[in-house]
């Protein structure tokens, strides 16, 4: 492969070296069976995962027994959406999700339309925002659960977290929260947001893909959806990924180190990014500009042919939407909801910095989109 430049932070992150070198051991010389209560291997392991479980509880605040160790975002989406429904479907049969969410939350709460639950989607403003308004009308007696991502995947956007846990705290709604995106990036506390449930993946935060979690609340109950052996207190059975999980909560640890330090250098950066490209006549930005993630920046650009633009851009590795909806060829679910017109959906680019991304990549790609934008106008 050429020396590629990675801007696709959202779709994937590459594993820090600290978290494969505290991964390695648990392949071979520590291979035991968390599950294994009777000889020292599996004591072994079932202390690395009880370790992996305070690190990441010290990074979101909550308590270690409450991480529910999964395969990634998607599976704890799953677990967490389904999870309530099973339990709660005789108080009631009404959810509330936004038009902006990832697939891996749009796709399990259709199946449960398909089965007689009622669902709400809220839109979401130019700026990427649910109207808080709405949110309070469409609560019934019969709401049973709000879904709401934390940060958007293509956008970065934020959602107003604490308003939302209020009104739903009041209203004795179960809140769940999509944060794969948000966990390891900017600071986030459970128990101070009053969220119920929230999903996070490792290989979104420099960690291992494959070895994710649902954060459950000690008072919420969940049905399983996998089952086999009562494993993660009966939610999620079947032998825990012991590498895995180690190099999330090392992931953990490290981005709850360096968090400060990242945010501060990546905003810079990306507001070289932006500053720059945003000089190129009719390119705009979308998302709302400080209720962001501070490494994404999502552009579009005006009478240029997308295809044309990415092709041009082949040295540098680059998201047109999500990578996980890109196959379709469909214009981005989230920047329609947001008014942008399919055209121009289709010239945007979401630019992901991250950990090893430097001030000289930054530099190359700024001067490639001028001239790549250039040149596809002429
Ligand atoms: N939710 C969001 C917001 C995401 O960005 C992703 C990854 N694209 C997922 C869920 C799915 O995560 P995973 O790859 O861990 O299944």
């Amino acid at each position: 492969m050429q020396q590629m430049i990675y801007l696709d932070h959202n779709a994937t992150t590459p594993v820090d070296p600290r978290v494969l070198e505290e991964m390695l051991p648990y392949f071979n010389e520590k291979f035991g069976n968390a599950a294994s209560r009777n000889h020292a291997f599996g004591w072994e392991a079932d202390e690395a995962v009880q370790h992996a479980r305070e690190q990441i509880s010290s990074l979101i605040g909550s308590k270690p027994q409450e991480i529910i160790f999964t395969s990634g975002a998607t599976e704890s989406n799953n677990l967490a959406i389904k999870g309530v429904a099973k339990e709660l479907a005789t108080i009631g049969n009404h959810i509330i999700t936004c038009e902006t969410e990832h697939k891996a939350v749009l796709d399990p709460i259709k199946q449960l339309e398909t089965s007689g639950f009622k669902v709400t989607y809220l839109p979401v403003d130019e700026n990427g925002i649910i109207d808080f308004i709405e949110l309070k009308a469409a609560i019934t007696d019969q709401t049973i659960l709000v879904s709401i991502m934390y940060a958007n995947n293509e956008t970065g956007v934020i959602q107003p977290m604490k308003k939302i846990a209020e009104l739903l705290k009041e209203r004795n709604v179960l809140f769940m929260t999509d944060a794969t995106q948000a966990v390891g990036k900017i600071s986030i506390d459970v128990n101070d947001l009053q969220i119920d449930l929230m999903s996070f993946s490792g290989h979104k935060m420099y960690g291992p893909k494959g070895a994710g979690g649902l954060y459950v609340k000690s008072n919420v109950k969940i049905g399983a959806q996998i089952e086999g052996g009562g494993h993660e207190r009966g939610m999620r059975s079947g032998t825990l990924n012991v590498p895995g999980i180690v190099g999330l909560g090392k992931a953990c640890e490290l981005s709850g180190m360096e968090m400060q330090e990242e945010t501060a250098r990546l905003w810079s950066l990306r507001e070289k990014l932006e500053q720059a490209t945003l000089k190129i006549p009719r390119t705009r930005l979308n998302g709302h500009t400080d209720h962001r993630l501070p490494h994404v920046s999502n552009m579009s650009f005006e009478d240029v042919d997308g295809e044309k633009l990415l092709l041009s851009l082949n040295e540098i590795a680059i998201s047109q939407g999500s990578a996980c909806t890109s196959a379709t060829f469909e214009p981005s679910h989230v920047l329609k909801a947001m008014g942008v017109s399919d055209d121009l959906a289709f010239a945007t680019l979401r630019f992901g910095l991250g950990r090893f991304t430097t001030e000289e990549e930054i530099d190359v790609v700024i001067e490639k989109i001028e001239k790549a934008v250039t040149q596809l106008r002429k």
